[in-house]
């Protein structure tokens, strides 16, 4: 398994991992099979989605936001229950076929890494088989 980490700047940040993740398949030495991309944190996520136009992830997070509000009498304790609701809505892991060593991605698609409770340092696994 490989992994690499991802220092976040902001409380709800997508960050393209997208050469990370390739570079992770790279190493590994996989030409033909399944990248798993897994995120270990109950308050991060990662998500594919487009990598051309920066709105589509703002609008996003804007949205995500607009869903699940920051306060809204939680009862979890430590404050960050949006975070965690984030997290299972966007799903801790994405699976991307590779063929021929590269990750088989649409033209205009990325791999984020969605931080929900940031600023933090966060860690990406990442299975090739
Ligand atoms: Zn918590």
């Amino acid at each position: 398994m490989q992994g690499f980490s991802v220092r976040t700047g902001s409380r709800t940040e997508f960050i393209d991992i997208t050469s990370e993740v390739q570079q992770a398949v790279s190493a590994s030495g996989l030409q033909e099979g399944l990248c798993m991309v897994f995120v270990p944190h109950t308050t991060a996520g990662v998500t594919i989605n487009e990598n051309a136009d920066p709105s589509v992830m703002n609008d996003l997070r804007m949205e995500l936001n607009k869903v699940v509000p920051f306060e809204d009498g939680y009862t979890h304790l430590e404050g960050n229950s949006a975070a965690h609701l984030k997290s299972s809505m966007v799903g801790c892991s994405c699976m991307v076929p590779v063929e021929g060593g590269r990750l088989a991605l649409g033209t205009w698609q990325g791999v984020y890494f969605c931080e929900f409770d940031g600023p933090r340092t966060r860690k990406v696994w990442v299975t090739c088989r």
